[in-house]
């Protein structure tokens, strides 16, 4: 495997043109493609795959469909009070670690945007908490 590059084609779906054509990377993170530029149309997106290619299978999946729990009850379901940190603005916290806030209750952090924030997902969504908030 070869390292992409900018510049370099690449294979992505494009939402204009409804279909996977040839795109050039315009931006590269982490040598990921962070942004392609659609040959066809020449617009700018991030890279994406066709949607619903998974479904041209048709696989059949009838008893589970029916009872449909949020991302945050999924969550729940591993959730219990020994396992969670109360959650409070000195305390520092790590990805899927769970916490437990006064106001929005049993939540899950999903993503550290910065040191000193969290996101963590609550019944109510996901809320930015502050963390690592020293006191001077
Ligand atoms: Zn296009």
């Amino acid at each position: 495997m070869k390292a992409l590059k900018v510049s370099d084609e690449i294979e992505s779906y494009c939402g204009k043109c409804k279909m996977t054509l040839a795109h050039s990377i315009v931006a590269l993170v982490d040598g990921a493609p962070a942004k392609v530029r659609c040959l066809t149309c020449f617009s700018d997106h991030k890279p994406r795959k066709e949607p619903g290619t998974a479904a041209t299978k048709t696989k059949k999946k009838k008893s589970t469909t029916s009872t449909k729990s949020s991302p945050w009850q999924e969550q729940m379901r591993m959730w219990s009070v020994e396992k969670a940190t109360p959650y409070t603005i000195s305390k520092t916290y790590s990805v899927d670690e769970f916490i437990n806030h006064k106001k929005f209750g049993k939540g899950i952090v999903t993503r550290i945007p910065s040191p000193e924030k969290i996101i963590a997902l609550f019944e109510s969504g996901e809320k930015m908490l502050l963390q690592g908030h020293v006191k001077r």
